[in-house]
């Protein structure tokens, strides 16, 4: 005879799942589901990992052992899911000195050398988030205003979107980059009159620098990536597709995952079609619950911010440049066939018109009509009118990010002119081509919160409410569309729908209680909505303290 608990669990287990008791049951809520099925309800129950039942009324749920939580009316939505970030560089961002709200090149050479007087002679000082449109003139700053006051530490700093760097002369001097120096194939030395470089290098230029200074070690990168699992945690966050990731990187993922140390879903795209992709391509995609290696990053172009995107015709307001082709037609085409006969899915940057044609031309070759292969093109930023159906053509997912759009918008039309403005940063306009679109915030180049890119999707402003009724208002989208781009499609984008995305019974229990109902409130609002608690396949992850 079984002993009588052992009977008792197997009674349990084999009851159906409208009468199982959860593990904990939240209600008192307002559940937006993003089920058309159900799309609102009151409560939610959740047994182990997944989501046991949404409805009004779970009481049949509760058990004697059953946690029960009341929302006390607060709003409940799936996990934010970031189709688009980086997140080693989020952490070490969280570690380096930060000027993303420097006014000037003044006032960021003044905090380096502060930071360089509590260190030894020749260590290097990182910093990030320049953005010379911000600075007086907007012009790019230059080698001798760090030098003048920070001769004997080599500078280092990331502009805003991660395509420049802003060098002193020591750092210059210690890579050898000189007058002699050639620009390297995709990159860019900007240099004076006289041909001597002034301190600024575009996309793969920064390499010639970047490559000395000493990498961090596997310690660092750990710290960083648990630092900045954490705080994804922290704004709802709990799947984070990583654009664009190193062994290194998928190691430390593996490291984390086995101490239970990863409190958000990482989807990793594999960086470049260099070894790692040779190797991943022998053997085949690896498909878990924590960790996800199904696909590559490739980049096609630079940056708008730094001229470095590349475009069909010359830049407004710098005629003499149309940015930079980094990967050819035929490299992207010939790695969408390997990876598309192999499982792989491929995620291309393209900023500029040009780049995005490059990449619909080599994706379309290698797709040849309609598919379920999911492509995708990272920013679809400036697209040319005539090139946006070839997106639904070859069922290609535009991979945007919202707050692109409100922190380009104040000099954007200055580099594209008024003729290539309405392809800009234009996701209503792919929508109603019936091309998937799906959101993300490129962190750290933007902010990793997922409420601000909720805003900015609605809203098209800045977070005082500029301009009033939105920049280019008629590409704003709905709230329920932008909670959909922020959750279910950015599922979609992963081929994770069935797992995650939205909330219904036998999903991943993954979703976030808010202080806010987003759906509701005044968009300003929005921005000072606080994250009550996020739980990440049932496991609560980050709960506010009381
Ligand atoms: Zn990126």
């Amino acid at each position: 005879m079984l002993p009588i608990l052992a009977m008792l669990a197997s009674i349990s287990l084999a009851l159906p799942a409208w009468a199982q008791p959860a593990d904990w049951v939240i209600d008192n809520a307002v559940v937006y589901t993003v089920d058309a099925a159900q799309p609102k309800a009151r409560a939610i129950a959740v047994k182990g990992e997944r989501i046991l039942a949404v409805g009004n009324d779970l009481s049949r749920h509760v058990g004697p052992a059953t946690r029960r939580i009341d929302a006390k009316g607060a709003a409940i939505i799936p996990g934010f899911i970031d189709s688009h970030g980086h997140m080693a560089n989020f952490g070490e961002s969280l570690e380096i000195l930060d000027f993303r709200t420097s006014a000037s090149a003044a006032e960021v050479a003044r905090a380096v050398q502060k930071a360089a007087q509590s260190r030894p002679k020749g260590e290097w000082i990182r910093g990030r988030a320049w953005d010379q449109t911000r600075f007086p003139g907007g012009e790019f700053p230059n080698a001798d205003d760090l030098s003048a006051v920070t001769p004997d530490h080599p500078v280092y700093l990331t502009r805003v979107d991660g395509h420049a760097a802003w060098v002193n002369r020591k750092a210059l001097e210690m890579a050898d980059v000189n007058a002699a120096t050639k620009d390297p194939d995709g990159g860019k030395i900007i240099r004076d009159a006289s041909g001597k470089p002034t301190g600024i290098l575009v996309d793969r230029a920064q390499g010639l620098v970047s490559r000395r200074i000493p990498s961090a070690g596997n310690d660092a990168l750990l710290r960083r990536l648990r630092r900045a699992a954490e705080e994804c945690a922290r704004l709802g966050l709990t799947t984070v597709h990583d654009a664009g990731v190193s062994a290194e990187v998928i190691a430390a993922y593996r490291s984390l995952i086995a101490k239970n140390a990863l409190p958000v879903r990482a989807y990793a795209m594999i960086g470049g079609a260099g070894r790692l992709w040779e190797d991943w391509l022998k053997r085949g995609p690896e498909i878990g619950p924590h960790l996800t290696v199904r696909s590559i990053k490739l980049v096609a172009d630079g940056a708008l911010g730094s001229r470095g995107a590349a475009m069909k015709e010359p830049y407004s307001d710098e005629p003499s440049n149309r940015g930079l082709v980094l990967a050819k037609k035929e490299d992207i085409e010939r790695v969408s066939r390997q990876a598309a006969a192999r499982g792989f899915q491929v995620n291309t940057h393209a900023i500029g018109d040009l780049a995005n044609r490059n990449v619909l031309d080599a994706y379309a070759a290698a797709l040849g009509g309609r598919n379920d292969k999911r492509f995708r093109v990272e920013h679809s930023q400036i697209v040319s009118l005539d090139d946006m159906p070839s997106f639904a053509r070859y069922s290609i997912i535009a991979s945007m990010q919202a707050t692109h759009a409100t922190s380009d918008m104040r000099w954007a039309e200055k580099r594209v002119g008024p003729n290539r403005i309405p392809g800009a940063y234009a996701w209503e306009r792919f929508r109603k081509l019936g091309v998937t679109v799906a959101n993300g915030s490129d962190f750290p180049v933007e902010s990793a919160n997922p409420l601000w890119g909720f805003y900015a999707s609605i809203t098209r402003q800045d977070h005082d409410g500029s301009p009033a009724n939105g920049w280019m208002p008629d590409q704003k989208m709905s709230r329920e569309e932008a909670l959909r781009s922020w959750t279910i499609t950015g599922a979609y984008a992963a081929f994770e729908e069935k797992e995650k995305g939205s909330l219904q019974a036998g999903k991943l229990a993954d979703f976030v209680m808010l202080s806010k109902d987003i759906l509701q409130v005044p968009p300003k609002e929005i921005l000072t909505t606080r994250v009550l608690l996020t739980s990440t396949g049932g496991r609560i992850v980050y709960q506010e303290k009381q």
